[in-house]
């Protein structure tokens, strides 16, 4: 049995109650060491042989994996934020399942989390914006033509982008063609939750300055929308006048 654990957005007590556990448990971790706190290591036992994933393909990974499992050994494989998301997850769950080896996962505090908290921000706010859209730049990674920055910011709602910090040339002018007006909010969160965490607050038009005057490259989210300015409805659930299935309102 594989345990894929969340290892959460930086902070080293971010990570689940389950996921330290497990840490602390195993013979064999496998970390992301590009993103991953190595401060997270610190749960592991004396003797744990630990391996960084930066420095392997999925196959090394996997035959890792394959030894743990072989040799009757706790194995931990250590992705940053939660697995579901740029984690490279399925490809090794589908090699995993080749090889006849069981396997859990253990989600974490996604980094797009650690980074509303860094802002002390609602992605979702009543007449603002309902949804986030959680999506990238292509890059040398592609990305569907259904899905391209432009069609997505058409949307004007809270937009996360992962991965995209050196693209954002191209990714503003994309921003900006699918509907955002050079005006409209937007962040730069650098290493959410870790020690050196920092904020840069600015707009969809001032993006790229603002990256390139903090020399900001990568280790960052952006955010953009409405959700970052001041005005906002109040929500119906707390309004003392709603009536709803665990409370009566009033007219006041
Ligand atoms: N599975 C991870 C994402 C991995 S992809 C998660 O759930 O967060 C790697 C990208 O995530 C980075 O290029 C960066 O855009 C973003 N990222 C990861 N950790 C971050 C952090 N602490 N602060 C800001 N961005 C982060």
């Amino acid at each position: 049995m594989i345990h894929f654990v969340g290892a959460g957005s930086g902070a080293a007590d971010l990570i689940t109650v389950r996921g330290a556990k497990m840490l602390g448990e195993a013979d064999v971790i496998i970390y992301a060491g590009s993103l991953v706190n190595p401060a997270l290591l610190d749960y592991a036992k004396e003797g744990c042989e630990i391996h960084n994933s930066a420095h392997m393909t999925l196959e090394q990974v996997v035959a890792v994996e394959r030894a743990a499992e072989e040799a009757g050994k706790m194995c931990v494989r250590l992705h940053t934020g939660d697995p579901c998301l740029y984690g490279a997850h399925r490809e090794q769950m589908d090699l995993l399942d080749e090889a006849g080896i069981e396997y859990e996962v253990v989600p974490g505090v996604s980094s797009f989390c650690g980074a509303a908290a860094a802002l002390k921000a609602e992605y979702t706010l009543p007449n603002v914006s309902q949804s986030v859209i959680i999506t990238r730049m292509e890059g040398r990674t592609p990305v569907p033509d259904g899905e391209k920055l432009r069609l997505m910011a058409s949307h004007g709602c809270t937009m996360v982008l992962f991965l995209s910090t050196s693209l954002l040339d191209g990714a503003v002018e994309e921003l900006l063609a699918g509907g955002y007006s050079p005006d409209t909010p937007a962040a730069i969160v650098y290493k959410a939750t870790w020690p050196d965490e920092k904020v840069w607050r600015c707009t969809v038009g001032t993006l790229v300055e603002t990256a390139r005057e903090a020399g900001v490259k990568n280790t960052a989210l952006i955010t953009i929308g409405g959700f970052l300015g001041d005005a906002y409805d109040r929500s119906k659930l707390y309004d003392p006048a709603f009536t709803h299935m665990f409370r009566k309102g009033t007219d006041e």
